[in-house]
């Protein structure tokens, strides 16, 4: 029988209700022919629970203990949703990612997926059983309990369906799909019957949180079909492949997105010889803080202004580093004209993205964005391109209004009726 993938988020597990239901939606996807394997994540808000409980014994707790408290969400959450699947007549076991040897590297909190044994879970399939899996944890080759990142389950969910050559993963959560915008943004947004694994990647990268970004990428390499569907609602949810369709290829763009937690930062008169931008993001690097969308201007008596985004939550940390190695800067090359190297925020932006495949073979997207910005009189600060996106930060408050007239312009909003 081919094996079929299924992961519930926290939402699709959060009481007693609706883990009878989940157990309600395996038992049907065993009717449809699939062995079925299960992976959960821990009851909703229950990590965030636990990070608090550690978090208000101590500011930097050892990271070893933090794993072995988060990972114990989904031991919760597993037994539970393998007793209402006894309950109901599916025979089932649940399993931590030690005893299925889901191992890992020692990186606490964020540790690497080295290998998965399947053998059990093929046994377990054999004899009719479904085995539900331990999301999130991992066990490193020493024997130490580990956690791959917040929101790990659903890589958890592809790393096996790889392993298992699964016909398809699917990730139950609270949405119904992916839409070609934030719905609650935009009333007229469409959800997707399908996405290419470029586009749902860039859209994850840039705050469409319905994927883990990794989960993505390593189904894009592994070639596993993900399909993303509600657990409250029937439908057939959002398939990402690598097939082109139609649609992707004769629109131009497939969605609009937005990211509101980034900030903005300007080193403004700086020497413009090799090294300096090194001297200056360097520093930040090597702080773990990813830079992103750098822009360097055209240099006027051989100074010239770099601007680049970092996640909001760094903003004041990449500012001290930055004001403690412009000094330095100002001393090796002092300014001849009064023109001060000088560092400036702003963390009132956002940015908004346009993505699609279509793009490769449509010409003047970008002017299109452009014009469709200008005409409601937002103003744009920086832009990035890449084969499939456009990305321009924007101030803050016109975030919506820019997704909405994209959305519109780019002919994306559902036919009234
Ligand atoms: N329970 C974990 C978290 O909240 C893993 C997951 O939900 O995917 O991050
Ligand atoms: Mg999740």
């Amino acid at each position: 029988m081919p094996v079929l993938v299924v992961k519930f988020g926290g939402t699709s597990v959060s009481d007693v209700t609706r883990i009878r239901a989940a157990a309600n939606i395996i038992a049907n996807c065993q009717k449809e022919g699939f062995s079925v394997v299960v992976v959960v994540s821990a009851m909703g808000g229950d990590t965030d629970r636990l990070v608090d409980l550690a978090q208000s014994i101590s500011c930097h707790p050892a990271r070893r203990e933090f794993d072995m408290l988060l990972a114990s969400g989904e031991q919760v959450s597993v037994a539970l949703l393998a007793i209402a699947l006894n309950e109901r007549g599916v025979k089932s076991k649940s399993y931590l990612a030690d005893q299925i040897q889901f191992v890992t590297d020692a990186q606490h909190t964020r540790a690497n997926i080295v290998r998965v044994e399947v053998d059990k879970l093929f046994q377990s399939v054999a004899v009719g059983e479904v085995p539900v899996i331990a999301g999130f944890q991992g066990v490193s080759t020493d024997g130490e309990i580990t956690t791959i990142g917040r929101g790990g389950s659903d890589t958890t969910a592809v790393v096996i369906a790889a392993a298992m050559d699964a016909e398809e993963c699917r990730i139950y959560t609270d949405v119904d799909g992916v839409y070609t915008a934030d719905p609650r943004i935009v009333e007229h947004a469409t959800r997707m019957e399908r996405i290419s694994f470029e586009e749902m990647l860039e859209m994850a990268a840039l705050g469409a949180k319905v994927l883990q970004t990794q989960s993505v990428e390593y189904s894009r390499r592994h070639s596993v079909r993900l399909r993303v569907l509600s657990s409250f609602k029937n439908g057939g949810g959002t398939v990402i492949d690598t097939e082109e369709n139609e649609r992707m290829t004769n629109l131009p763009v497939s969605a609009v997105t937005y990211d509101k937690n980034d900030a903005k930062i300007t080193v403004r008169h700086v020497p413009d010889v090799p090294g300096v931008a090194y001297q200056l993001l360097g520093p930040i690097a090597d702080s773990g803080i990813s830079v992103d969308m750098i822009v360097q201007n055209v240099s006027v008596d051989e100074r010239t202004d770099l601007t680049f985004t970092v996640p909001r939550e760094n903003f004041d940390v990449s500012l001290k580093i930055l004001n403690r190695s412009v000094p330095k800067l100002c001393k090796e090359y002092p300014p001849d004209d009064g023109k001060l190297i000088e560092v400036i925020g702003d963390d009132t932006i956002a940015k908004v993205t346009v993505v699609g495949l279509g793009m490769r073979s449509n010409v003047g997207v970008a002017s299109k964005m452009f014009e469709t910005l200008a005409q409601y009189g937002i103003n744009i600060q920086m832009i990035s391109t890449s084969e499939i996106k456009i990305s321009v930060v924007i101030h803050v408050d016109f975030c919506e209004v820019a997704v909405r007239v994209l959305h519109t312009a780019f002919g994306l909003d559902a036919p009234k009726d």
